[in-house]
């Protein structure tokens, strides 16, 4: 194991003892269903807006691929309208629902080897990279890697990751890092987003983080601003 595997154990260590990540909206159990709705409706969006747009396809009983892609595109549109952009996230959503459909299910679905399972969803319009992988690592539970811009402005404060920026170097540098198993690479991933919506904000609340000793950008502030930027932090 070299540094640089020791020091992303070390912060999922303490970040995991920090937070309760079973808050993280994604748990163990959550069905595959909820989490492939998630993925796709939380483009460029937040949460808050998918749960609703979930909540309204609840109450109309339209949780189900069967229904959603059975659905006029304009009544899906309005279910789903809180997350923005309502008629394209929907055709997205019916697209992905004739997805599932065609290869019988979740079941068959997920048990393509994940390559070819990322290939194919690569291959679906409206499935960029960190959806696909947001969909292979929690909705089809395999060791997937999913990188996002909460891991590249911790890593990147931490001192680490790839030489260049984009989603394949840091997915291949993740999964040469990280342990090949599936529950920890969830739990780490859900754990990074915690803490940057939480202490690692764009201004970050450095004094109360529990990776200040083992952070470069957190160890370069001086310590007034370092104090300065946690006005309001949890104590
Ligand atoms: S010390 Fe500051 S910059 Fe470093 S991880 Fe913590 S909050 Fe982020």
């Amino acid at each position: 194991m070299n540094a640089e595997q020791r020091l992303l154990l070390d912060a999922h260590e303490r970040l995991a003892a920090y937070y309760e990540i079973d808050r993280w909206h994604w748990r163990e159990a959550t069905p595959s269903l909820d989490i492939c709705l998630g993925a796709i409706l939380v483009q460029h969006t937040s949460w808050v807006n998918v749960e609703k747009a979930l909540a309204n396809l609840r109450a109309a009983g339209a949780m189900s691929l069967g229904v959603i892609e059975a659905l006029e595109e304009e009544k899906l549109a309005l279910l789903i309208r809180p997350v923005g952009t309502p008629l394209t996230k929907a055709r997205r959503l019916q697209v992905f629902a004739a997805l599932v459909r065609q290869a019988g299910g979740f079941e068959a679905l997920f048990a393509m080897p994940a390559d070819e399972l990322r290939a194919l969803l690569l291959s679906t319009p409206g499935i960029g990279p960190e959806t696909a992988d947001v969909i292979l690592l929690y909705g089809a539970r395999a060791p997937a890697i999913v990188h996002d811009a909460y891991t590249a402005r911790l890593l990147r404060r931490l001192g680490v990751g790839p030489v260049r920026d984009r989603y394949n170097d840091w997915r291949a540098w993740l999964d040469e890092h990280l342990p090949p198993d599936a529950v920890y690479r969830r739990q780490h991933h859900a754990a990074i987003v915690i803490h940057c919506k939480e202490l690692c904000r764009v201004r970050p609340k450095c004094g109360v983080c529990p990776l200040l000793d083992v952070c470069l950008f957190g160890q370069a502030l001086a310590p007034a601003e370092a104090v300065a930027l946690n006005v309001g932090a949890r104590l």
